[in-house]
C-alpha cells in the first residue's frame, strides 16, 4: 500500500462536464480552457480527454507548444498572445491562434513577415481593466488588425468577465453590452465572452464561442456554489492516508503553536498531506476531511507534510485508512471557503510531490475502504 498523497483524475468526469457545457450553451462553439497544467489536472491528459471541444485555450505560447509536441493537432488559442518576434514565429510555425491585447502586440504582428498568416482574436477590455483594448477604442484596433498581412481574415472579438460569479453585480450585463457595441462598430462576426459563470448563469454572454475553464473540472464558479448544483462531477480527488492514530488526553494541545486543545480524552489521526503538497495552510481547525466515508474536522495547524484530524466521529479508524481532502464526496469549493481562497487556487496548487493518476476515484476509494 502506498501511503503518500495522490490526485486521482477522472477523465470520464471531464467528458461529462464538457457535455454539460454543450447542454448549457447548445448554440455556441466550445473553447475549453486548460491553462496552468489543465488547472492542475495535467495539460496533455486533459487535452486528450477534450477531443469533443472545438478548440483548447492556454495562457502562454510554451504551454501550446507542449501540446503540439504531444501530437495535439486541433485549434489552440493562446490567451495572452506573443511578446517578441521569436515567439511569434514559433507560434505561426505551430499554427497557434493568438489573442492580441495591446498596441505592442499589434506592432509586433505588423513588423513581422510571416510565411503564413496567423489566426487571431482581438481582446477587448469591457470593464475588467486587466488586458485588452478599451471598448471605446477597440473598433479602431480591430480595423488595424484586419489590415495586417500577417493576420488571417475575420479575427474574432473576445472579452473576459470580471464579476460573473456574483449574480448581484450588474457589471456582467454592462460588459456584454459594450462588447456588442464594439462588434457592431467593427463589423466582427465571431464573439466570445462567457467563462464558466457566464455559461451557467448569464444567457446573454453565450455567444459564438464560450470559454469554460473551472466547469470542465466539475467545479462551480459561483459564489457559495457547488458543482453538484449543476450536475457537474469533480475531475480531481485529492487523497492520502492516516499514518498515525493516537489517544490524546483532555488539555493536550495539538501541533505547531498548540492552538487547538483537546476538550476530553479523544482519538486524533494524522494524515500524510500538508502545505508542501499544496493543501492550504490557511485551512483552519474545523475544515472537514473524509476518513473512509465519514467527515472528520482538522484540529490545529496544517504542517508541511501532515495534518491532524479529530477522530471522535470515526470509530474504528486506523492507520492506512484512505482520507479524501477534496473531490469525490467532499467539494473542493467547501475547502476553499474554509481556507479563505477559491477552488481555482487549490486545484492549481497541488505540488509536483503529489502523484497524479488517471482513475475513476469512486472505484479506487471503494477498494481502498474495503
Ligand atoms: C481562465 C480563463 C477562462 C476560464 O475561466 P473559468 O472561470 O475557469 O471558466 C476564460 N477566458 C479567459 C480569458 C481566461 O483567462
Amino acid at each position: 500500500m502506498d501511503f503518500g498523497p495522490r490526485a486521482l483524475i477522472d477523465l470520464s468526469a471531464v467528458r461529462h462536464n464538457l457535455e454539460r457545457v454543450r447542454q448549457a450553451a447548445p448554440a455556441s462553439r466550445v473553447m475549453a480552457v486548460i491553462k496552468a497544467n489543465g488547472y492542475g489536472h495535467g495539460l496533455v491528459r486533459i487535452a486528450a480527454a477534450l477531443g469533443g471541444a472545438d478548440a483548447l485555450a492556454v495562457a502562454r505560447v510554451p504551454e501550446a507548444i507542449v501540446l503540439r509536441r504531444a501530437g495535439f493537432a486541433g485549434t489552440l488559442v493562446v490567451l495572452e498572445g506573443c511578446f517578441e518576434s521569436g515567439e511569434l514565429r514559433a507560434a505561426a510555425e505551430h499554427h497557434l491562434t493568438l489573442v492580441i491585447h495591446s498596441e505592442e502586440q499589434l506592432r509586433l504582428l505588423g513588423a513581422e513577415r510571416l510565411a503564413r498568416p496567423v489566426a487571431c482574436w482581438l481582446k477587448v477590455d469591457t470593464g475588467m481593466h486587466r488586458i485588452g483594448f478599451r471598448w471605446d477604442r477597440a473598433a479602431n484596433a480591430y480595423r488595424t488588425l484586419c489590415e495586417l498581412p500577417s493576420v488571417k481574415a475575420s479575427p474574432g472579438l473576445m472579452s473576459h468577465l470580471a464579476s460573473a460569479d456574483d449574480l448581484a453585480d450588474d457589471l456582467t450585463r454592462e460588459q456584454t453590452r459594450r462588447l456588442h457595441a464594439v462588434a457592431g462598430e467593427a463589423g466582427a462576426e465571431a464573439l466570445s465572452i462567457a467563462n464558466s459563470a457566464g455559461i451557467l448563469c448569464w444567457p446573454e454572454t453565450r455567444r459564438d464561442w464560450v470559454r469554460p475553464g473551472l466547469m470542465i473540472y466539475g467545479i462551480s464558479p459561483m459564489l457559495g456554489g457547488r458543482g453538484s448544483d449543476w450536475d457537474l462531477r469533480p475531475a480531481m480527488t485529492l487523497m492520502s492516508r492516516l499514518i498515525a492514530v493516537t489517544r490524546l488526553k483532555a488539555g493536550d494541545r495539538i501541533g505547531y503553536g498548540g492552538i487547538w486543545t483537546c476538550p476530553e480524552d479523544m482519538p486524533v489521526g494524522v494524515v500524510a498531506i500538508g502545505y508542501g503538497d499544496g493543501y492550504p495552510r490557511h485551512a483552519g481547525s474545523g475544515t472537514p476531511v473524509l476518513v473512509g466515508r465519514r467527515r472528520a474536522p482538522i484540529v490545529g495547524r496544517v504542517s508541511m507534510d501532515m495534518i491532524s484530524v479529530d477522530l471522535r466521529g470515526c470509530p474504528g479508524a486506523g492507520v492506512g485508512d484512505p482520507v479524501v481532502l477534496w473531490g469525490e464526496g467532499l467539494p473542493v469549493e467547501e475547502i476553499a471557503e474554509h481556507a479563505g481562497t477559491i477552488s481555482y487556487e487549490l486545484v492549481c496548487g497541488v505540488t509536483s510531490r503529489v502523484d497524479i493518476l488517471e482513475s475513476d476515484a469512486a472505484t479506487v476509494l471503494q477498494e481502498a475502504r474495503a
